[in-house]
């Protein structure tokens, strides 16, 4: 039997946007509701060493203060929910949103904190060699090519990381970049240039992943130079595609505005949507910085908005009467 869940503020997404939403919305005493979606705790319980983070002197792990923050959004008074969001209606309020299930959530204002996917190429042989070689978490699959030779592929934060990370199962890595400088910090480019492991081979992108053995896996990549188009190949037991990531809005796309390749449309500086009660913080509105603490941010600026939108709604009530 489908249920029904009311809440005066429905949260959607809990990574670091979410849970803080959460965690000023249950202190306001809006009793929120998190669904969680697929990934409980996103982005960042996919990594391992957070060192950003403010907080903590040490090196903290991204699963760890994923699991804190949730920890610490139940104790404020939060209920989160095992369920992913299939369908929306935001024509009026309260806002429902359809689990996958089948399961109804209602809420009189809506923080949608839906976060960014991983970005595949899109070229030949990814998805038939995907979880045959082909990742795009090198956290979670890096364990698998222990003393093999792996690829990263991408030119940002993740790439670096992915290819430092993989130096700790692997002797032989090499990160494929399509430009002859990275875009990622500082601070990581020169833990990759003074890593041994680590090859950089510039000016390069996949043409195509390759297949090989019974059972199949991948044994190589085809590469092909951006300046010259020489093509090569390189032989390869595992590729990680670090490309960066987009927003998690296909289903909004028929119900809201969506700018610079799926991002939620915001008031400039605010998480605050053309739809008054309705609110978008953390990745899925914000293209440009896409840290932990800024989706914590923005999450906590959706519960304040909240608040102030539901007292100003009770308070235009009062006074009409
Ligand atoms: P996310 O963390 O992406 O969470 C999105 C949430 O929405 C998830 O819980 C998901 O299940 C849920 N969701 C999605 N669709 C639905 C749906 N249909 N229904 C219900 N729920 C849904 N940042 C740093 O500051 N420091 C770092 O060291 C760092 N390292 C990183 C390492 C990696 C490998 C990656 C990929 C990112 C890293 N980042 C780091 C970036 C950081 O993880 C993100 O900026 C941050 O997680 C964004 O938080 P968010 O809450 O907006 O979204
Ligand atoms: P990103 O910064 O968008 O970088 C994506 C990289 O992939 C770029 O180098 C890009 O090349 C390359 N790329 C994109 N499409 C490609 C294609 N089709 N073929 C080949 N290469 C392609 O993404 P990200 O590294 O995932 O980082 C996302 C955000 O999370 C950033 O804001 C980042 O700072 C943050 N993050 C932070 C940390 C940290 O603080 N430690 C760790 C990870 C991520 P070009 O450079 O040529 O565009």
């Amino acid at each position: 039997m489908a249920e029904t869940y009311r809440t005066k503020m429905l949260i959607m997404g809990s990574g670091p946007a979410g849970l803080s939403a959460a965690i000023y919305g249950a202190r306001a005493g809006l009793e929120p509701i998190v669904v969680q979606g697929l990934q409980p705790g996103g982005q960042l319980t996919i990594t391992t060493d957070v060192e950003n983070y403010p907080g903590y002197r040490d090196v903290i792990q991204g699963p760890w203060l994923m699991d804190e923050m949730h920890a610490q959004a139940e104790k404020v008074g939060t209920r989160t929910i095992f369920d992913t969001i299939v369908d929306v209606d935001f024509s009026k309020r309260p806002f429902r949103l359809i689990g996958d299930g089948g399961d109804v959530y209602e809420g009189d204002t809506l923080v949608i904190a839906t976060g960014a996917q991983a970005k595949w190429l899109g070229v030949e042989g990814e998805e038939q060699l995907g979880g045959k070689g082909v990742s795009a978490c090198a956290t979670c699959d890096g364990f698998f090519y222990r003393g093999k030779k792996v690829v990263v592929i991408g030119g940002g934060n993740t790439a670096v990381e992915e290819a430092l990370y993989m130096t700790n199962h692997s002797d032989d890595v090499t990160l494929i970049h399509r430009r002859d400088s990275l875009r990622s910090e500082k601070i990581l480019q020169d833990r990759l240039s003074a890593n041994p492991k680590i090859n950089v081979l510039w000016n390069k992108t996949v043409e195509k992943f390759v297949g090989g053995g019974d059972p199949e896996g991948l044994v190589g990549v085809d590469l092909v130079d951006t300046q010259s188009g020489e093509k090569s190949h390189l032989a390869t037991d595992g590729a990680f595609v670090a490309i960066g990531h987009a927003p998690a809005t296909e289903v909004f796309k028929d119900h809201l505005d969506l700018i610079d390749g799926g991002y939620i449309e915001v008031e400039p500086g605010t998480p605050k949507t053309k739809i008054p009660g309705l609110f978008a913080c953390g990745d899925v509105m914000d293209h440009v910085y896409r840290q932990a603490v800024t989706a914590a941010g923005t999450g906590c600026m959706a519960a304040l908005d909240a608040e102030r939108f539901l007292a100003e709604e009770e308070f235009a009530l009062i006074a009409a009467e």
